[in-house]
């Protein structure tokens, strides 16, 4: 048989995040490596989207969402970024973030573009940029606040250079970029003549008086961003699959055309679920969320802290960066196996995020995870301490 793979199938393979949680369930550990919140989803969610099941909305929704969810969405980035979005021509909602990301390359992005990821940085991006055959171009960021320098920024840009992509907060660093960082981007990006694609999937998850900005929302820059972003994270519904693009309608009716060919529609209840969340929860509801997550990462960190994992801490997201230096290994890999098969927690290695050699002491911890969960991490964390061997289970 001569039958083979494409040559696209190198160009994304299995996820280290996944391969990890794999690894967790063998060893019946506890599982803080992927980015999987399975906190309660909240009432007017569920209640909405299955009264919508109720009503018999099971078909195809209009291919960039339904109007209560465009709507819904358009009334938050009015009054939360003070974008003029127009439900009908603005908004395109998808298979995630996730899939609002891809349709956009697909629809924006020519074979051989280059665009600006900094580091460390989410897989998905790197691997969504490779899939629609643009180059993904590096650029550090420095603990403990992940700061870049405008001079390597500048060093990044070349001819093919046609995009940035700024992840606030951060996964995985937890950065929650500054306004004055965004109007560097901002002043850059004109000058270059750039997209800017966000991914603002934690904006409800920030510490510290932190504020959340969407670059949108900077003079000169609602025609040239595609802000994504999703419910995935905020109603803890990362199964359902809604996310969405907002930009000015010249880009929307590409990136829908193409959502449309790939996914066809979200989910059309469970889009009715989302959009009665964004809908009816209030700003009180999004402070409750923050200040939950903020206690969970107090204890998180307060334990690595302790048993010599020292955690950066992070201004936004649900993740945090340790240093695992300590622990044997050759590699961030090895480090992170040493530490589910001591202690039975589960964590991914750094060097999923890194292409330098940072990484390999360093592994991120989720902490979306009800609390009892968390406890029992940071009592299994422990036995590093005592150098008791903790039986996994
Ligand atoms: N973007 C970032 C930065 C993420 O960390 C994740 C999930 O971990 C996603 C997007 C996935 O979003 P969605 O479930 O809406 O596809």
């Amino acid at each position: 048989m001569s039958l083979k793979l494409s040559s696209r199938h190198e160009w994304v393979r299995k996820s280290e995040l996944r391969a990890m949680s794999v690894e967790c369930e063998r060893v019946g550990g506890v599982n803080l490596s992927q980015g999987v919140c399975d906190l309660a989803v909240p009432a007017p969610v569920v209640e909405a989207a299955k009264a919508a099941i109720d009503r018999g909305e099971n078909s195809y929704s209009r291919h960039d969402g339904t109007a209560p969810l465009r709507n819904a969405l358009a009334d938050k980035y009015r009054r939360r970024a003070g974008l003029d979005v127009d439900p009908e021509t603005n908004v395109v909602v998808s298979s995630g973030a996730t899939g609002a990301l891809y349709c956009s390359c697909l629809a924006l992005l020519e074979p051989g573009d280059e665009v600006i990821l900094f580091e460390p940085y989410y897989s998905y991006h790197e691997s969504t940029l490779i899939a629609t055959e643009a180059v993904p171009v590096f650029v550090k960021t420095k603990a403990p606040d992940w700061s870049f320098s405008m001079e390597d920024l500048e060093n990044a840009v070349t001819s093919r250079t046609k995009a940035i992509i700024v992840n606030t907060p951060s996964n995985p660093s937890g950065k929650v970029w500054t306004r004055a960082e965004l109007e560097m981007i901002a002043e850059f990006c004109q000058r270059h003549d750039l997209f800017v694609f966000t991914d603002e999937i934690y904006e409800h998850f920030i510490f510290d008086d932190m504020e959340h900005i969407s670059a949108a929302s900077l003079p000169g820059m609602w025609e040239r961003t595609i802000t994504i972003s999703g419910l995935s994270k905020t109603f803890s519904i990362t199964g359902w699959r809604i996310g969405y693009a907002i930009c000015d309608a010249k880009w929307a009716e590409a990136i829908g055309n193409f959502s449309d060919l790939v996914y066809v529609c979200a989910p059309t209840p469970l889009q009715m679920g989302a959009a009665a969340g964004i809908a009816e929860l209030d700003d009180e509801y999004f402070e409750k969320l923050a200040a939950k997550y903020r206690k969970k990462r107090e204890v998180l960190c307060g334990a690595l802290d302790e048993v010599g994992l020292t955690p950066c801490v992070p201004q936004g997201a649900y993740y945090v960066l340790a240093d695992v230096s300590s622990l044997p290994g050759a590699n961030s890999k090895e480090r992170a196996m040493h530490l589910l098969e001591k202690t039975g927690v589960a964590s991914v290695p750094g060097e999923s995020f890194f292409k330098g050699i940072e990484g390999e002491t360093i592994v991120r911890f989720c902490f979306a995870k009800e609390d009892d969960v968390i406890e029992d991490a940071c009592r299994r964390l422990q036995s590093l301490k005592s150098g008791r061997v903790q039986a996994a289970g």
